[in-house]
């Protein structure tokens, strides 16, 4: 086996590191190797994006709560009869994100909600149509692939086709959330009802095949296996080397709290070194294949993810406005951090803080003026246009397994 040091050697210059590499890092316990490992992954990070954090000025819009779903880690989901269940009406979500949009300056808006039986898949396109029409300078980050698959078990469209109409409709990018741990003995376990590992990876190629970029996510520190964490980076590193499409990745530390698996695993987290480790060791893996690594705040605190500055991430996340996932799984870090203190949590550490695009494209100017974007880097695959006529708003169909016709 390797001396740590050698591994790290090469890693430091982001050169590629094996699976076998990536575990044995993954099992160190020794502080004085792990920080070894941390400085290395900050090092590979400066070589790639220099001495500068992100973060991005964000609405979080979760439209319904009401899931058909019943996945063990989940303390989001409602039955449609509760008590506290909710479905947004199209018009007074667009009046939320009018509002936040005029006193925060947002520039994207990430929506995701359960799977709601009651919604028509209608709904899915005219809340980004109705979202695009009156904020068209705001990205839409939207929706999972899981409910990729949601709308196209319903519509009965090829997957080119769904996205193709989201695009029209006015998605800028897709969630890389619901991957869960890409590993499906694990998966099965705790969320059985959902996609499987394959049809995840199905669907996000055909987005990223269809020009739309994503995020790649993982969840861990719950039941996974070191090994596991690996083989789940090695099918996002992959699919970026075939496809090019992610546009950053975001290791989700687990929230036991008030998670029915939270229950089940002994209400046990991982704690923050465990968490950095796990992040150093992807940024290291990652190398140049995928350059922004995001810890944000609301899973661990803003402390926390300033560390994350130093161990390899270049970007705090966002402000997030109204989280509400991580809020009902038991985080104890709010659901809003104001632009203001997410770069002066930058500056804090040592760096310069830049304000991003959806698309790690940079905002000319801070959050309280109009945004100009110019790139920062060249974007791994085609970027996204709009630019094609926007249709007019359509009514939501009527409720059920409704079919549609044309995008
Ligand atoms: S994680 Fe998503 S799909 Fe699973 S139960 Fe919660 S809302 Fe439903």
């Amino acid at each position: 086996m390797p001396a740590i040091a050698s591994i790290l050697d090469a890693a430091a210059r982001c050169e590629p590191l094996s699976p076998r590499a990536a575990l044995q890092l993954l099992a160190t316990t020794d502080p004085a190797a792990r920080r070894d490992i941390w400085d290395a992954a900050a090092e590979c990070k400066r070589a790639l994006v220099g001495d500068t954090a992100t973060y991005v000025v964000n609405l979080n819009l979760n439209f319904t709560n009401v899931c058909a779903l019943h996945c063990a880690f989940c303390a989001f989901r409602r039955e449609a009869d509760a008590r506290d269940a909710y479905a947004h009406g199209i018009e007074a979500i667009v009046a939320k994100a009018l509002r936040y949009r005029a006193q925060h300056a947002i520039t994207e808006v990430t929506i995701q909600g359960g799977l709601n039986p009651a919604l028509p898949v209608g709904y899915y396109f005219d809340l980004l149509r109705e979202l695009k029409s009156a904020c068209p300078d705001v990205h839409l980050h939207a929706y999972s692939p899981q409910e990729i698959d949601f709308i196209q078990q319903r519509s009965g469209w090829s997957l080119g086709r769904v996205f193709d109409g989201l695009r029209a409709a006015g998605q800028g990018t897709l969630c890389g959330t619901a991957a869960e741990i890409l590993v499906e003995p694990t998966r099965r376990k705790i969320c059985p009802e959902k996609i499987s590992t394959a049809r995840w990876l199905e669907i996000v190629r055909a987005a990223h095949r269809a020009g739309t970029r994503s995020t790649a996510t993982m969840m861990f520190g719950h039941i996974e296996s070191p090994a596991d964490r690996v083989t789940h980076l090695q099918r996002l590193r992959a699919l970026q080397r075939e496809t090019g499409g992610f546009t950053e990745f975001i290791p989700l530390p687990f929230i036991a709290a008030k998670s029915p698996l939270g229950r089940a695993v002994g209400r046990r987290e991982i704690d923050d070194d465990e968490a950095l480790l796990t992040l150093a060791v992807a940024r290291l893996f990652f190398g140049r294949d995928l350059p922004h690594l995001q810890l944000g705040w609301v899973k661990r605190g803003l402390a926390t993810a300033q560390r994350s500055l130093q161990c390899g991430a270049d970007d705090i996340g966002g402000t997030l406005l109204e989280e509400e996932i991580s809020n009902r799984a038991g985080s104890r870090f709010g659901s809003y951090v104001p632009a203001e203190r997410l770069a002066a949590a930058i500056r804090e550490v040592g760096l310069a803080p830049i304000q991003r695009t959806t698309t790690y494209g940079r905002v000319a100017s801070d959050w309280s003026s109009a945004t100009t974007q110019v790139s920062l880097l060249p974007p791994p695959c085609e970027e996204l246009t709009t630019s094609e006529p926007r249709r007019s708003a359509t009514r939501v169909n009527p409720p059920g397994n409704t079919k549609m016709s044309s995008p």
